[in-house]
């Protein structure tokens, strides 16, 4: 069969074995191209006419996600995690090896080859990086020798799936637990005390509890599901946010892999509260591996009662899950671009109100929540509110689960009680000679030594778990560089404040890391950061120039020996005119130098 008849034999072949829908349509485009490693122009045309959809508006969506191509990529697509936390531990160098090794170029995509190289924002993997994905598929613990081996296991064509599969062991590095990790609940148990108890009381009980988000926003969660049970609609939706994109956060991937019988218990619990007959896990597109492990924890529960039809044997209690992934599109962590991208659509924020408890997926009230905020909230119904109030601080109850990496003996997943100080987790961590750390990831804040006694928690240092440690050999504007290319790769677009702002930042802390910057660039750094924050449309916009104002405020040490006078020229000719003056064999006196044959 030629490519072509191929192509449009598997987008039939694929509407038939599921649906129609439009909102499929990221999900289909998500299949079609684990099948071709790109998604052939004739497959768009066919997917197109099947969802009734315009072709410029699937191949709109596809330009949109990372990890959709028009063109093919490698029968090895290899993408290097690229998060500040796997360049410090020598990511780099392992990308230019296997390169070298294969006579690959870095970003080129396929061509002839058979192998692709290129670098992806954060995998998820920081505590046992360099991370990696090869077909969608994680690889930890990359060094030299790992390097070497995927190098000749790729020059004999070796499949993936014949791989060692110690190079897909994902370690859960749990290394402190407090009240949610100790506590287990049984599947139903929840459910069950719902239903005894009732959906007002259980809301109560959450209430009590002072629950809120674990996403780092901290909207209450009680006053969220009452919101949306009260929206008067025919249909409701539940749906996790299991997207968790934030540079250095991966707790949730562990929650997922360990807890995802609590999980699909919250999330029943939310949908037999506001009654809601379909719920979504939107699962990152990096945690493919954990696909499989949760379709059969969805397919255990249905076999118990516990999803489906007359849940725990109630007549009128039917809810389903259902797994959406996502392809690489850090926006669609926020709530509104996720339901966006729910719906099969490009992940562009959408303007609230009306929020998304009102007018949430398909315009029907929807509560989102990550994953912790559904286990948390399970387990509250089991334990009662008074359990959950034991941890944390008045306004911050209950525990928090970091995720640490960076430079410290122990990275891994601590969970703690909300009020913990920078300096304890620092102490826990075996982190010493400590020059910074940043707290909730790239869009979060660098908190300096002097602060190290300020806590986790909701009225000082909001998180949803990353917490990234630098010593003092590392360059903090190296860092900030590497937050702010990850906030113009990441930002979609959509406004003028965020996608043209974010560039300028990023090239004025390249010159800055340059050593060409003068004051008056430091001042168009804050202008701009300002205008920023002030005036996106999202999250993300407004939270993209933190690390540069915290670099400005609070690290002038960093840049402050790199400044140049403000008369000094910002442009370096030299360096800007090197490459044309050796292909010309030129010098800037006109004097013509030899030329290379
Ligand atoms: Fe998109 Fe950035 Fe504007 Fe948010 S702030 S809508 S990410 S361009």
């Amino acid at each position: 069969m030629n490519p072509t008849d191929h192509a449009v034999e598997f987008v039939n072949e694929l509407i038939a074995s599921s649906d129609a829908e439009p909102h499929l349509l990221l999900q289909h485009l998500i299949r079609i191209q684990q099948e071709f490693s790109c998604i052939p122009a004739t497959a768009s045309a066919t997917l197109s006419q099947h969802l009734d959809t315009p072709l410029a508006v699937v191949n709109g969506v596809i330009d949109f996600y990372t990890f959709l191509h028009t063109s093919p990529r490698g029968e090895y697509d290899i993408l290097f995690s690229d998060n500040i936390t796997d360049r410090m531990a020598g990511s780099q160098l392992l990308i230019k090896q296997l390169c070298n090794r294969l006579g690959v170029e870095p970003g080129a995509g396929a061509g002839t080859g058979n192998t692709s190289v290129d670098a992806t924002s954060c995998t998820g993997m920081c505590d046992q990086g360099p991370g990696m994905l090869i077909n969608g598929m994680t690889i930890t613990q990359l060094d030299e020798q790992r390097i070497e081996q995927i190098a000749e296991l790729v020059e004999q064509n070796r499949p993936v799936d014949e791989w060692p599969q110690d190079f897909f062991a994902v370690s859960e590095n749990i290394r402190r637990t407090d009240l949610l990790l100790n506590a287990r609940i049984q599947a139903g148990e929840a459910l069950n005390s719902m239903l005894a108890s009732g959906s007002c009381k259980t809301l109560e009980s959450i209430d009590a509890a002072g629950l809120r988000g674990r996403g780092g926003a901290g909207f209450k969660t009680a006053l969220k599901w009452s919101l949306c049970q009260n929206t008067q609609a025919d249909e409701r939706y539940v749906v996790c946010n299991a997207d968790e994109g934030e540079p250095g956060t991966f707790k949730d991937r562990v929650l997922l892999q360990s807890r995802a019988e609590e999980l699909l218990e919250g999330m029943t619990l939310c949908a037999g509260i506001i009654g809601a007959r379909k719920g979504f896990i939107y699962l990152r597109g990096e945690y493919l591996y954990l696909l499989d492990h949760l379709n059969s924890s969805i397919e255990a529960r249905r076999a118990n009662g516990l999803l489906g039809k007359s849940i725990t044997g109630q007549s009128n209690f039917d809810f389903e899950v259902e797994i959406h992934l996502g392809a690489g599109a850090y926006i669609c962590g926020e709530e509104s671009s996720l339901i966006e991208s729910l719906e099969g659509k490009r992940g562009i924020p959408r303007i609230r109100p009306p929020f998304p408890v009102m007018q949430g997926y398909l315009g029907k009230p929807t509560v989102v929540n990550n994953v912790e905020t559904f286990i948390a909230a399970a387990q509250i119904t089991v334990h009662g509110s008074d359990w959950f109030r034991t941890r944390g601080t008045t306004e911050s109850s209950g525990t928090k689960l970091l995720s640490i990496s960076g430079d410290c003996r122990l990275p891994g997943i601590y969970e703690y009680p909300f009020g913990v100080t920078i300096r304890e987790i620092l102490k826990d961590c075996g982190a010493d000679n400590t020059q910074a750390v940043q707290v909730a990831g790239a869009a979060g804040h660098m908190i300096p030594v002097d602060e190290f006694d300020r806590s986790i928690a909701y009225e000082d240092i909001a998180t949803g778990g990353s917490f990234m440690v630098f010593n003092r050999e590392r360059d903090l504007l190296a860092v900030t560089q590497n937050f702010s290319r990850f906030f113009v790769h990441e930002s979609c677009g959509f406004c003028t404040p965020c996608r043209v702002g974010g560039a300028l930042l990023d090239k004025l802390v390249y010159k800055l890391q340059r050593g060409r910057a003068s004051r008056y660039d430091l001042e168009e750094m804050r202008t701009i950061a300002t205008l920023m924050r002030d005036t996106s449309h999202c999250g993300l916009g407004t939270t993209a120039p933190n690390p540069v104002l915290d670099l400005l405020d609070k690290f002038p040490y960093t840049y402050e020996n790199r400044l140049i006078d403000d008369y000094g020229p910002a442009f370096d000719l030299e360096a800007a005119t090197k490459d044309a003056r050796e292909i010309s064999g030129r010098h800037d006196n006109g004097i013509i130098t030899e030329r290379q044959p």
